[in-house]
């Protein structure tokens, strides 16, 4: 799956994680228990999502803004991480003691039109990293066409 795919998919399926109880439900298989500042009912209320890889078994993702983050210490605090890393969350900003049945319609609407923003943005830097690399391939191939086609020097 590319990083455009991946990100696609996230998005789509973060629609769902609204409700804190699908969030805290993506927790099932979390490190972080008893004892932890970063307990599951504490990440889904910062709004996390757990979305563990083959390398990085302890990736969670703010269904919002879409922050990873991986290296979780039993210490940390997952309000105080989101808020360190992704300030402008819409999500962390308006939506700390509250939840989301509390919202109107309207609310949430505009909360959609923000993550829209959101993943189109993070869209656009895929891609342009995408076309980047393909860009340096293309670079790379010409310079060895250039090399081949040049009349070689005499000694
Ligand atoms: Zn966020």
């Amino acid at each position: 799956m590319s990083d455009f795919d991946a990100l696609q998919t996230r998005y789509q399926q973060y629609r769902q994680m609204y409700g804190l109880k699908q969030r805290r439900e993506s927790f099932a298989d979390w490190p972080f228990r008893d004892d932890c500042e970063c307990t599951p009912e504490k990440m889904a209320e910062a709004g996390f999502v757990y979305n563990p890889g083959a390398n990085d078994p302890d990736v969670a993702i703010c269904f919002f803004c879409m922050l990873e983050l991986e290296g979780w210490e039993p210490h940390d605090n997952p309000w105080d991480e989101h808020n360190k890393r992704s300030p402008e969350c819409a999500f962390l900003c308006k939506m700390k003691n509250r939840d989301f049945l509390d919202l109107t319609v309207a609310e949430f609407m505009a909360f959609e039109k923000e993550r829209l923003k959101i993943f189109m943005r993070k869209s656009f830097h895929v891609k342009m990293a995408c076309l980047r690399d393909e860009m340096d391939k293309l670079l790379v191939k010409l310079e060895a066409m250039k090399d081949s086609l040049l009349p070689k020097e005499k000694k």
